[in-house]
């Protein structure tokens, strides 16, 4: 709880914000257990049992790796295992991770080509297509699932089929770290060959860890840069055995395994249901209350993106000082622009009735605006169905 007493009494802080993402009971407590040595079978056991069901999750064979970083970390373990210097690659930027790709590969000298599309667009897969014909020696491909600045999410599956049926060679490298657990990641069957998560994402879990799935494709070929921390050959073979490299945030996943058993038992399809249900209240609410989105199309299950009415640039300012709401501005060129909601992880269809009002209560405070119960009105006729 909050002990703010500026805000409005009692007024706990609520994230809505697309990530870190609410943590349930269940994992703090684990995550407050005594640590457990790495070295023991107590641990071996745990890890091992998280990596299988991430694994189930993602669709892959071979469980992931999990890593102690923040999700950027596992992307850049992503460009120094499988580029060289000089590799030909191609980025999707269609937004402030997009250009996190493109930077990752320009800070570790790759010959990298961006196919830019205008943030809040999904790029279509023919597009990417013709770029990719225009390069040949094109060996790694980069992108988002849900690209999190805009709240758009990528048609991943068709992406990926255009891309293999292009190039049999080139290794496709999705960042979904904003998109396990609000959408469906089938790796092996989309013939996807690198897929990244994070825990402060979808899993109710706090920053500090995050995945790497490899398929077999990309196995074979392990790039000969210099690397150490982040050997995701060693670290995959190590954990085979439920042996990490290194000391692991062992609370972190304490709190990853009593997470992971929760989700698998409400189900993954499941899941992917209730955020796509959840992402449709929160559409249909802003637009009751006026709000323009500001994706046009492609909406994302994970988080909605709502553009700030101009007198209302103060939006989540307010929301966090009155009420403890915490909700997402703009990043890079969308700072000022917009705001965003997310509905990402541990969230009920009573926090996001919880957080509709808030965005209610302080449009009506800027605007004036006779908003006041029609978004909560619009969202509920969603989960009443
Ligand atoms: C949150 C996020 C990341 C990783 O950010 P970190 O702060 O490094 O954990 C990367 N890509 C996407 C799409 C994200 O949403």
């Amino acid at each position: 709880m909050s002990t703010d007493t500026t805000r409005a009494p009692f007024a706990r802080e609520r994230l809505f914000c697309p990530g870190p993402t609410p943590v349930p009971a269940i994992a703090r407590m684990a995550a407050m257990n005594e640590s457990v040595y790495h070295r023991s079978e107590t641990f071996t056991t745990l890890i091992q049992a998280s990596r299988k069901l991430l694994g189930e999750l993602i669709g892959c064979r071979i469980p992931p790796v999990i890593l102690t970083c923040s999700g950027t970390g596992a992307m850049e373990s992503a460009v120094i295992n499988f580029t060289a210097p000089g590799s030909q690659t191609l980025v999707v930027n269609g937004g402030n991770f997009g250009e996190r790709w493109l930077q990752l590969n320009q800070a570790y000298n790759c010959n990298v080509h961006s196919l830019d599309i205008p943030w809040g667009s999904a790029p279509n897969p023919q597009q990417i297509v013709d770029k990719l014909q225009t390069l040949p020696e094109c060996s790694a491909f980069f992108i988002q699932a849900n690209e999190t600045s805009t709240g758009v999410y990528y048609p991943i599956k068709e992406i990926a089929s255009a891309v293999r049926s292009t190039n049999k060679k080139i290794l496709i490298v999705v960042d979904c770290i904003s998109s396990l657990v609000a959408h469906e990641m089938r790796m092996d069957d989309w013939d996807i060959d690198v897929v990244v998560g994070g825990s402060q994402k979808g899993f109710g879990v706090p920053p500090g860890l995050a995945f790497v799935a490899i398929s077999d494709r990309a196995r074979n070929q392990f790039s000969n840069r210099p690397r150490f921390y982040f050997d995701l050959k060693r670290e995959e073979a190590g954990q085979s055995k439920g042996d990490t490299a290194w000391t692991p945030a062992v609370t972190l996943v304490q709190a990853l395994n009593a997470s992971m058993q929760y989700l698998k038992q409400i189900g993954f399809s499941k899941l992917n249901e209730h955020h796509a249900k959840g992402a449709k209240a929160v559409r249909e609410a802003g637009q009751a209350i006026g709000l323009d989105l500001f994706a046009n199309g492609n909406y994302s299950n994970a988080l909605t993106a709502f553009r700030l009415p101009s007198e209302a640039k103060g939006l989540v300012k307010t929301l966090d000082a009155r009420f403890g709401a915490i909700f997402a501005g703009g990043q890079g060129q969308l700072s000022g622009q917009i705001f965003r909601f997310s509905h990402l992880g541990f969230v009920d269809q009573l926090d996001i009735i919880g957080g509709i009002g808030a965005v209610e209560l302080g449009l009506f405070q800027a605007t004036g605006r006779d908003v006041l119960g029609k978004g909560v009105a619009a969202a509920s006729r969603i989960f009443a169905t």
